[in-house]
C-alpha cells in the first residue's frame, strides 16, 4: 500500500432497524423519540459510518472486523468507546482527520435540533475542533424503509492528513 501522498479519503454508510423499546443514540447522543435503533452495540448509525469512513481511508477494513457483533463483549457497547479506539488506530499509523462530512437520513425525528450537539460530543472524542465535522440531516421524502420509518440510515466522507509528527519523521 502506497501511503506517501498525503491525504486519504475513505467513505463509510450504516443503517439500522427502528423498533420501541430502545434509545435513539446517533452521534453519541440520546435523542428523545419513541423509537431507537435495533443493534449489537448501541447502535449509533452515524459514529459506524464516521467509524468505517476513518478505517476505510487507510484500507484498514471495516469495523466487522474490529469489533464484531458475534463478540459478547460488543453487547450494548457504547459507539463512542469504539470511535476513540478507531481514533487510536489510524494516529498510531501516523494519520489524523483533516475533515469528516456526514448526512443523516431520517423521515422522523428532526436531527436538526441536535446537531450541534453530536458535533461537540463527536469533537471531543476525537480530539478534533467541530469545525472539522460536517453533520447534514434530510428525510427520504417517505420513500422506501427510511421514508416508512422503519430504519435511520448515515454517509460519511473522512479525509485523513499525514500528521506533522509522521512527516518530520519521514514516514510513509
Ligand atoms: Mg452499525
Amino acid at each position: 500500500m502506497d501511503l506517501r501522498i498525503g491525504m486519504r479519503i475513505g467513505n463509510g454508510y450504516d443503517i439500522h432497524r427502528l423498533v420501541s423499546d430502545r434509545p435513539l443514540i446517533l452521534g453519541g447522543i440520546n435523542i428523545p423519540h419513541e423509537m431507537g435503533l435495533l443493534g449489537h452495540s448501541d447502535a449509533d448509525a452515524l459514529t459506524h459510518a464516521i467509524m468505517d469512513a476513518m478505517l476505510g481511508a487507510l484500507s484498514l477494513g471495516d469495523i466487522g472486523h474490529y469489533f464484531p457483533p458475534t463478540d459478547p463483549q460488543w453487547k450494548g457497547a457504547d459507539s463512542l468507546k469504539l470511535l476513540a479506539q478507531v481514533n487510536a488506530l489510524i494516529q498510531e499509523k501516523g494519520w489524523c482527520i483533516g475533515n469528516l462530512d456526514t448526512v443523516i437520513v431520517a423521515e422522523r425525528p428532526k436531527i436538526k435540533p441536535h446537531i450541534a450537539a453530536m458535533r461537540d460530543r463527536l469533537a471531543a472524542v476525537l480530539q478534533i475542533s467541530p469545525d472539522q465535522i460536517g453533520i447534514k440531516a434530510t428525510t427520504n421524502e417517505k420513500l422506501d424503509a427510511i421514508g416508512r420509518e422503519e430504519g435511520i440510515a448515515a454517509y460519511t466522507v473522512a479525509l485523513l492528513v499525514k500528521s506533522s509528527e509522521s512527516s518530520k519523521k519521514g514516514e510513509s
